[in-house]
């Protein structure tokens, strides 16, 4: 993990091993502007940590019409184990849906509120020192495996970065 011709402080990743043994290049977003791009990108997965206590939750963030919808991941597999968190409409999140199912996730719960925090400020352009923003090490525009250093600093793959 040294040599990507980077300096180390320009390229915080690391590597992430999921549990079907595949290794990915994870990365931390470093501005709310770069985090703000990833999450409203169309297929993003994205983990917020909470510095203080260490808490984690990873979310994906699907564009569908006019909306984000995001999802928490509840299980083993990052690439299919979500559950249905809120939605985000004209730059605002939505905790629960419009009818409550049963055994939705409450508004209430620290991961609603998380990520609901998190969102508050990024649209505001803040990136709170006690929160760390990553990627999973999948491109935030089409969800493929980032495999050069420029995209895993930036979220893009290549072509993505070149539509964004
Ligand atoms: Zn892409």
């Amino acid at each position: 993990m040294t040599d990507f011709g980077f300096p180390a402080s320009e390229l915080p990743a690391f590597v992430a091993t999921d549990t079907t043994g595949t290794e990915s290049l994870t990365g931390r977003f470093t501005s709310a502007e770069s985090a703000l791009a990833f999450v409203r990108a169309g297929k993003a997965t994205v983990t917020l940590v909470s510095v203080k206590t260490g808490v984690r939750f990873t979310y994906r963030a699907t564009a569908k019409d006019d909306c984000i919808f995001v999802g928490l991941l509840n299980g083993p597999d990052n690439t299919s184990d979500y559950k249905y968190l809120g939605r985000i409409a004209r730059g605002i999140f939505w905790a629960g849906r419009k009818s409550p199912r049963p055994g939705d996730i409450s508004p209430d719960a620290p991961s609603a509120r998380g990520f609901d925090w998190a969102w508050r400020h990024l649209v505001k352009g803040e990136l709170p020192e006690s929160l760390e923003i990553w990627h999973e090490g999948r491109c935030g525009r089409c969800s493929r495996k980032l495999t050069v250093p420029a995209s895993i600093a930036s979220g893009f793959g290549p072509e993505c970065a070149g539509r964004m």
